[in-house]
């Protein structure tokens, strides 16, 4: 049962394609998971794809009216890879534990990821993406924490495994928070199963206390 879902901000900018890679990625991997984000993002591609389209179409007839044919035959070009973009739907769900468009980056499921420690037990795997915003798989064990820390930008975190709780929720399987400048937390792992989330960030994050600090360069945090 999920409670925590993407933004109506998040689902236009997937929508548009405006959003940073690793920020698609989590965006994509909750709609995997989630029927009623796939539903919200549907209405929003109808209304996108209608706006394209009145938009091409006031220019192929400004185009015509004057007799040329190229920027038509561009338009219609456009149109046809737009559709191709809409139809390039995020895959269902499949076996395992990460979800379709997850597993594809990772190329394989849980096993095919090679983790690295953090320190306090805490693991994580950063996936290749564009740098205009990282993505990072985390394994944090049941019972443990992620240091206390803000963040300069905004962080997406989907929870595929057990359940972590700071002190604005607790977040599920399936679960996003988003958390922003003004936001402050220090995620716990809820006790019993490790928790395994997938986070991305447009900026760094800040961490209040100084082993952390000292190591971000390091852990490219
Ligand atoms: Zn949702
Ligand atoms: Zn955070």
């Amino acid at each position: 049962m999920i409670r925590h879902h993407l933004s109506d901000a998040l689902l236009m900018g997937y929508s548009a394609g405006q959003l940073p890679e690793a920020f698609n990625l989590v965006v994509a991997s909750h709609i995997s998971m989630c029927d009623e984000c796939r539903a919200r993002l549907e209405s929003f591609d109808a209304v996108g794809g209608a706006l394209l389209e009145s938009s091409l179409d006031d220019v192929v007839e400004t185009e015509q009216a004057v007799g040329g044919d190229s920027l038509a035959a561009t338009m219609a070009r456009i149109r046809a890879g737009g559709d191709q973009l809409r139809k390039a739907q995020p895959a269902p769900r499949r076996q395992g534990i990460l979800p379709g468009p997850l597993a594809r980056y990772v190329g394989g499921d849980l096993d095919a990821v090679r983790w690295r420690p953090v320190g306090g037990g805490v693991r994580q795997a950063i996936l290749p993406t564009d740098r205009s915003a990282s993505a990072r798989l985390l394994y944090i064990p049941a019972g443990a924490g992620v240091p206390d820390h803000g963040h300069q930008g905004t962080e997406l975190t989907l929870v595929l495994q057990g359940a972590f709780s700071d002190s604005t929720d607790r977040f599920g399987p399936g679960d996003i928070e988003i958390a922003t400048e003004v936001d402050e937390h220090s995620p716990v792992a809820e006790a019993g199963v490790d928790c395994i989330c997938l986070a991305a960030t447009d900026a760094p994050l800040r961490f209040n206390t100084l082993l952390p600090r000292m190591l971000q360069p390091l852990l490219r945090i």
